[in-house]
């Protein structure tokens, strides 16, 4: 691991995990796990930006990570660990907010969009940004990959490694965004005109990771297509059979052509219980990985060591940003 280049990730538990999260972005995060160092974390400390019940989020903590451990997410590759076990990442982030200006803080496009959706946001979306900092650099890390939305952060901590450094002697590495292609966009099944999203009020186009074969197979067996009988790849004019294709051709080697040439006059039925079995399939192998580790000592385990490697770095940091501070007795 030691001549690889660090990357972090955050997670942020809010939601539940669906199969447009697996395509689109954990199957990514699985095949990159080979090229970096990897540090994942649940951002706990993130999700409370906008309150979380207390139940809820103490349940889907776990299940998340448990759910990309089943997913493929390798604790051997990774650092795991939870955000709000390390104590000294919110020390750190406040050491890093009295290097930030109100002016950058306040200039931060998601700040802007989500505190006009809500006028009684908290101070949290506000600072969130430099909280975002304190977990890329206290790590030393060396990309970070987000997507569009998220650029503007990481040059924020960029920003503020590089004034630190200036002002205090070299502590942080610089980090830069890595911009992640994200694999295909899986559209809701009911309405494919939008993609398939853990927010979406109706249940019935989304597909979730913890869905049972039964509720995977109705919801597919239903989804929206169009009044031709033709297996055909064209998002434009049949998005619901085109999007289907694309959950096909993502959990399998085939091409685009090699599921029109399977499907040729059959009829649509035929085609929507075969990707339903593609998907039961891989959605049942990783549900019975999750069943084994949501209540085991191997997570506890993974947890405990992600935690005790993670604090010991960042207390090292904290250290040294306090001494480079003259915060000291
Ligand atoms: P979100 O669930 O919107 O917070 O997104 C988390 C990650 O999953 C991001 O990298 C998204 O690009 C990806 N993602 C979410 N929904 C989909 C989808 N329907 N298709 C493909 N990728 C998705």
């Amino acid at each position: 691991m030691e001549n690889k280049k660090r990357l972090l990730t955050g997670l942020k538990p809010t939601g539940d995990l669906t199969l447009g999260n697996y395509i689109g972005a954990i199957m990514q995060m699985v095949k990159r796990q080979e090229e970096f160092d990897s540090y994942l974390f649940v951002a706990d400390l993130h999700a409370i930006t906008i309150h979380q019940p207390p139940e809820e989020l103490r349940r889907r903590i776990k299940e998340f990570i448990a759910l990309y451990i089943a997913c493929g997410i390798d604790p051997k590759k990774n650092t795991i660990y939870l955000q709000s076990d390390n104590e000294f990442i919110p020390s750190i982030s406040w050491l890093l907010e009295c290097s930030t200006y109100y002016g950058e803080a306040s200039r931060m496009i998601q700040f802007k969009e989500k505190s006009k959706q809500n006028a009684n946001f908290t101070l949290g979306l506000l600072t969130y940004p430099v909280l975002m900092a304190a977990d890329i650099l206290y790590v030393d890390s060396d990309y970070v990959p987000v997507g569009i939305d998220q650029k503007q952060h990481v040059e924020l901590a960029r920003d503020i490694a590089e004034r630190f450094n200036k002002m205090y002697g070299e502590t942080f590495k610089l980090p830069e965004p890595l911009i992640t292609e994200s694999g295909v966009k899986i559209k809701d099944l009911k309405d494919p005109s939008k993609k398939m999203s853990k927010s979406e009020e109706n249940p019935n186009g989304v597909i979730c990771l913890l869905d049972t074969k039964e509720q995977i197979t109705k919801k597919i067996m239903s989804a929206t297509t169009d009044s031709e009988m033709q297996v055909k790849y064209d998002p434009e004019n049949k998005p619901g059979i085109s999007n289907l294709i694309n959950i096909c051709i993502s959990l399998t080697n085939d091409t685009i052509q090699q599921v029109e040439e399977k499907f040729v006059g059959k009829n649509y039925g035929e085609f929507k219980k075969y990707v339903a079995e593609l998907v039961c399939d891989r959605i049942g192998k990783i549900q019975e990985r999750y069943e084994e580790l949501i209540n085991s000592k191997e997570l506890e385990d993974i947890l405990n060591e992600g935690a005790a490697k993670t604090k010991q770095l960042a207390k090292d940091k904290y250290e040294a940003m306090r001494q480079k501070m003259g915060l000291v007795r």
